[in-house]
């Protein structure tokens, strides 16, 4: 038996090579094809953020709407500012109930919750009640000092250990209020900083009120450069130091734009749960690195109570790198942990 099989034309020699040579240009061209900066802007709790990444797909517009929608349940999960938020419903019930929270705000109280433990109750998620009512909340400003009485009334309310955590299920034992805002902005940039990973992007610079994180390396090979601001009130900003950073959640504490003043007296937003009163001493900012920035946020609010003596023992026993600018005579006097000096640029 004898089957015919039709022979193929051969593809001219010539042509071949042609299509050879335009299939190595394309892929090269790819190679070469730089990424890209995208920056994503706006505002959410209460103040700015800014998104930058580094990406050779031309998903601009998709990577920003996704930012939109996780800050905006962020905020709809934690806001004290929106009165139907899954945290202010919370703050509402009576004590002693039982409510079912989500993952995130599940997360977010527990972390809370396990910074109050290691920093001795200096950072509090319950701080709220005062918060208030030295005029830093959602119960707006006020220009004078509460009174004793004022601040015994609401002393009771003030104690992460009256928050009770069981999974996903949160109930206080006496009627507090709880406040993260001292730790939800930090929050807000890892949930960005995740989604970006999980997207494909390892190079990227996430903020949200000063609180920032940083990933990989820039197309150049340089390290992402973080501006730390003197702590100086006014309108104006002075650039104190740069850090160049990699892999690392930034966060800082200050007294210096959050205050009002009586009499000469500047009462700061941070308030001292010991005292029930905004604090006092001369640490004037706190700068902390930590893997996430939600960590970062509370501990750079926690050393900001503690005050300069307490907080640099605090992060040298924990291992926490931190800058500390103190309140001098001649300005402000800078310390650092042994380890932050390794992320200066000047
Ligand atoms: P900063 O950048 O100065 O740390 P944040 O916005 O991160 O400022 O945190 C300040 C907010 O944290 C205050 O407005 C208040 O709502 C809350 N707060 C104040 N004192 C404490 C505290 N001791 N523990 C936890 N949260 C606090
Ligand atoms: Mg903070």
């Amino acid at each position: 038996m004898f089957v015919y099989i039709r022979q193929k034309p051969k593809w001219p020699a010539a042509l071949l090579s042609a299509i050879l040579f335009l299939c190595i240009t394309l892929l090269q061209g790819c190679g070469e094809k730089e990424p890209q900066l995208h920056t994503h802007s706006g505002m959410t709790m209460g103040t700015t953020f800014t998104v930058k990444w580094f990406s050779r797909d031309s998903n601009h517009a998709a990577v920003s709407t996704r930012i939109n929608r996780l800050l905006a349940d962020v905020n709809q999960s934690m806001s004290t500012y929106i009165p139907d938020s899954e945290l202010s419903r919370f703050n509402r019930l009576p004590a002693n109930q039982k409510a079912e929270v989500s993952p995130a705000l599940s997360f977010v109280v527990g972390l809370g919750l396990n910074i109050s433990e290691r920093t001795s109750g200096a950072f509090d998620i319950t701080v709220g009640p005062l918060v208030n009512l030295w005029g830093f909340g959602p119960d707006g400003r006020v220009v004078k000092a509460p009174s004793e009485q004022e601040i015994e009334a609401v002393r009771h309310r003030i104690g992460y250990q009256s928050i009770q955590l069981n999974n996903n299920l949160l109930s206080k034992n006496v009627n507090s209020y709880v406040d993260l805002s001292a730790i939800a902005k930090g929050y807000g940039v890892d949930v960005i900083a995740e989604f970006l990973e999980k997207s494909g992007i390892d190079s990227y610079l996430v903020e949200i009120g000063g609180e920032l994180r940083a990933k990989g390396l820039k197309p150049d090979g340089q390290n992402w450069r973080i501006a730390i601001e003197s702590p100086v009130s006014g309108p104006g900003r002075e650039i104190q130091k740069i850090i160049a950073v990699k892999d690392v959640g930034i966060a800082t504490s200050g007294d210096y734009r959050n205050y009002f003043e009586e009499n000469g007296v500047r009462f700061s937003h941070t308030i001292d749960p010991n005292t029930a009163r905004p604090i006092t001493h001369r640490l004037a900012s706190v700068t902390v690195l930590a893997e996430t920035c939600a960590e970062a946020d509370a501990l750079a609010t926690a050393m900001m109570v503690m005050g300069a003596d307490k907080a640099r023992v605090f992060a040298e026993t924990e291992a926490i790198e931190a800058l500390f600018l103190v309140k001098s005579d001649k300005g402000f006097e800078e310390f650092m942990t042994s380890g932050f000096k390794q992320y200066l640029v000047n």
